[in-house]
């Protein structure tokens, strides 16, 4: 027997009391043993204690040294363990770097295959293959998940998260899945859980995503349903339960106590045709356990299962999540067609990788964004492009031989002579595992992609990196909304209690748009030509060009029901309540009514008719964000933008109204009479309508200072913090005269001189300005 640690000790120890013991008894009662009467007996005594402690020693002394000698080989024994486990982990790793490579360029040729309209013969091929290259992708990363476990090596990386954010990703994931089979999909969600919590999001994702993607493929018809509930603990601590349960095939008696057991698939017989590794729920348990938490099943065997998950996590916040529609964020995602989702034949795209096939890979899949791309095989030879092109985004491989993707972005950084300095350097690596990109953006990377990477991923990174002055987003997508939308939220990776949306009619710069994360749903304009996208199409000036040399066939045009059910729809990715400052349902061509039609279709989507267009909605739409950043209730917001209405002040003073006889909102007589007799009429807001409220007959410069003079009458009224000059067609020293005008009349805090969007420049056009302000008001009235 090998006696082990602790209770060698305890052995040592025991052995040097009954030493002693014994000693002590023969001294304190001799007579027990011998008698103590003469000299001799004294001295034999004191020979026999001598004795006693050599012997004592002997033993201690032998006992350590075996005690060392185990410890130096339980040593050795669990470095080599250790050794071992590392050497493993590496072979997982890099096992999983080495396949991820082949399998990124299946899967991302297969894609190539699959976006040309191909027979339907190959079209199934490809789908199968894209399926069977996703099932083996799946297999490394729990492969890769087991072999940090058996290591002993994983470890949960805790971090605050929106609970609402965090289910919305995973039924996201799901619900489609979910859909296609046909299966009803239900969620629910007590509104008392914590809208904030603190656990391992990354890996309660994992655990969810796991048991109900189980649900919904071992389940035939019927319905799969996820409810979550929260028990409190003490303190902080909640134990927060996931239901998942399903209407499937349910799970046999004798075979639960090897459903948590690594690659062990129950009931094989049954769901032989369905795929499955058996990993999935051994890699659930050890999660859960990791956790703190239980994991439980209850199934009858051909009606269905329970998986009841309880996993024990910090609240974050005092605020509950309240009512979340889940669901509903869902339904207007469907499977579409590929399009591209954006253009950028200006943009300068390097490629780097030492695999010739990734290159390949990623050339195709930015093919149709018609993007200039250039690859370079190694870090050296990137160097020396970087010399000559100053590129906007670079693609960087991680392990390459000679000088790796890290190295080569710390050389472009401090490149002398470099035109990539300031360049935005995206890690697009093999190296998988949910530290990684934590690693990348230290090490000062601007992103991380990892392969296999998917036409999607690649286009949105790019779109995010690129600036939007040479990126022209997709009109013909079906849901061109959703991708002709400026989502300022986008970077922000929180979820926001309430977002704030408006048109690009509003006119709101661009640095307004950003400081306020207001989104913005872009209206359009139909030409001979086609139809454009305001502002990320068609900017005023060519639009009124193209006017006076192609005649009078411009047409303001706003999103349909659909499409703002499109633009709502992913909006609430990024919010929970949408307030959507609309342009008057009154003047033409307005989308407020389609904005209150497809809001209808949800709970949380509030459309605010202002009564104003351009700056004039612009303004609201600031101040409904001011509000939405204080916590104010969506209502509460809606109730303050009906008060604010009678608050804004919007007008301009256009020099013709010619256009507006072409758009058809005036007679071509009455235009006619007001250029004939040098009159430059005011147009105004009333009652949601545009109305020319004055005259001003003389010279330009006179009719605009009477303008500029009437608007600021009653000073006393005025909101000084911002004012919009919003202007179509006018030279910049006629801007800072107009200014100027304004300056000496009154003072404003900001001033945002802003361009006019085509929409209202086609209505107004040239040698139009407007002034836009608030005038005071309390929110009490
Ligand atoms: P697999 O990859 O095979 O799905 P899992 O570890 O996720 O592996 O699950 C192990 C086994 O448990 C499955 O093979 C299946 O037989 C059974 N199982 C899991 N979830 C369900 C469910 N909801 N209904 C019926 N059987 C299930």
């Amino acid at each position: 027997m090998v006696v082990e640690g602790r209770e060698k000790y305890v052995l040592l120890v025991l052995d040097a009391i009954i030493a002693a013991g014994c000693y002590l008894l023969a001294y304190m009662q001799p007579e027990l043993i011998t008698m103590h009467d003469t000299r001799s007996a004294y001295v034999d005594s004191y020979i026999s204690l001598l004795i006693v402690c050599m012997m004592l020693s002997l033993m201690v002394g032998f006992e350590i040294w075996i005690m060392h000698r185990e410890k130096e080989l339980s040593d050795e024994k669990s470095k080599e363990i250790e050794a071992l486990n590392q050497s493993q982990n590496r072979f997982f790793s890099s096992m999983s770097h080495e396949i991820r490579t082949p399998i990124n360029t299946i899967i991302g040729l297969n894609e190539m295959i699959l976006r040309q309209n191909a027979s339907d013969e190959i079209n199934e091929d490809a789908t199968n293959i894209q399926a069977a290259s996703k099932m083996l992708l799946h297999l490394i990363n729990d492969i890769l998940d087991m072999s940090k476990f058996e290591s002993g090596q994983m470890e949960l990386n805790p971090v605050e998260y929106h609970t609402g954010d965090m289910l919305s990703d995973v039924v996201g994931m799901l619900w489609l899945k979910a859909k296609e089979k046909d299966l009803l999909f239900q969620v629910d969600i007590s509104p008392e859980l914590p809208s904030m919590l603190y656990g391992d999001e990354v890996r309660i994702k994992q655990i969810l995503i796991n048991v109900i993607n189980n649900a919904i493929k071992y389940t035939a018809s019927g319905s799969v349903r996820l409810q979550i509930q929260c028990e409190k603990e003490s303190g902080k601590k909640v134990n927060v339960i996931y239901t998942v349960s399903d209407t499937g095939m349910g799970i046999k008696k004798e075979s639960m106590p090897y459903l948590f057991t690594a690659f062990k698939r129950v009931d094989e017989g049954k769901n032989r045709y369905i795929e499955g590794t058996g990993l999935g729920l051994s890699i659930v348990k050890q999660f859960v356990d990791l956790m703190g938490g239980k994991i439980t099943v209850n199934s009858v065997y051909t009606k269905g299962s329970t998986f009841v998950i309880e996993i024990p996590q910090i609240r974050a916040s005092e605020d509950a999540v309240g009512k979340i529609d889940i669901e509903n964020r869902q339904r207007y995602k469907t499977k579409d067609e590929y399009v591209e989702s954006f253009t950028a034949p200006e943009a300068k795209v390097l490629v780097v990788d030492d695999t010739a096939a990734n290159l390949l890979v990623v050339t195709k899949l930015l093919s149709a964004t018609k993007v200039q791309l250039d690859t370079a095989a190694s870090g050296i030879e990137a160097l020396k492009k970087t010399l000559d092109t100053a590129y906007h985004v670079i693609l960087m491989d991680h392990l390459m031989p000679h000088m790796d993707g890290v190295a080569c972005m710390h050389a472009i950084r401090t490149q002398t002579g470099g035109l990539c300095q300031k360049s935005r350097i995206i890690a697009l690596t093999a190296n998988a595992g949910s530290d990684m990109e934590a690693f990348y953006l230290k090490e000062g990377f601007d992103g991380y992609l990892v392969k296999p990477v998917s036409g999607e991923n690649l286009e949105n990174t790019l779109y995010r990196f690129l600036p939007r002055s040479i990126v022209t987003v997709t009109t013909s997508k079906k849901n061109s909304a959703v991708k002709g939308s400026i989502a300022w939220i986008e970077n922000h990776k929180k979820k926001a209690q309430t977002l704030v949306t408006t048109e690009s009619v509003a006119d709101l710069p661009r640095e307004l748009l950003e400081k306020y994360h207001i989104s913005v749903l872009l209206h359009m304009v139909m030409t001979r030509d086609g139809l454009f996208l305001d502002g990320a199409e068609v900017e005023p000036r060519g639009l009124l060009e193209y006017m006076n040399e192609k005649g009078s066939y411009v047409e303001a045009k706003s999103p349909s029901v659909e499409a703002h059910e499109d633009f709502f729809s992913d909006q609430l990715e990024n919010a929970h309540n949408i307030i959507h400052i609309s342009i008057s349902s009154r003047v033409e061509h307005s989308g407020c009514l389609a904005a209150m039609d497809a809001a209808n279709e949800f709970d949380n989507v509030f459309v605010v008719d202002t009564g104003h267009l351009s700056n004039g909605q612009g303004l609201m739409a600031i101040e409904a964000a001011r509000l939405a950043e204080d916590g104010l209730h969506p209502e509460e917001i809606r109730k303050r933008m009906e008060q604010m209405k009678a608050h804004v002040h919007t007008s301009f003073i256009v020099d013709t109204l010619a256009y507006m006889a072409r758009a058809g909102q005036v007679s071509a007589r009455i235009a006619g009479l007001t250029n004939a007799f040098m009159m430059h009429p005011v147009l105004a807001m009333k009652k949601g309508t545009i109305k020319v409220s004055t005259i001003y007959f003389g010279t330009k410069e006179n009719a605009w200072e009477k303008y500029i003079r009437s608007v600021f009458r009653v000073k006393g009224i005025i909101d000084t913090r911002i004012l919009f000059l919003t202007y179509v067609g006018i030279a910049r020293k006629d801007l800072e005269h107009i200014r100027d005008m304004v300056g000496k009349i009154i003072q404003f805090d900001e001033i945002y001189i802003q361009k006019a969007s085509p929409a209202i420049a086609v209505n107004c056009g040239p040698g139009t300005f407007g002034l836009m302000f608030y005038t005071k008001y309390d929110s009490n009235e």
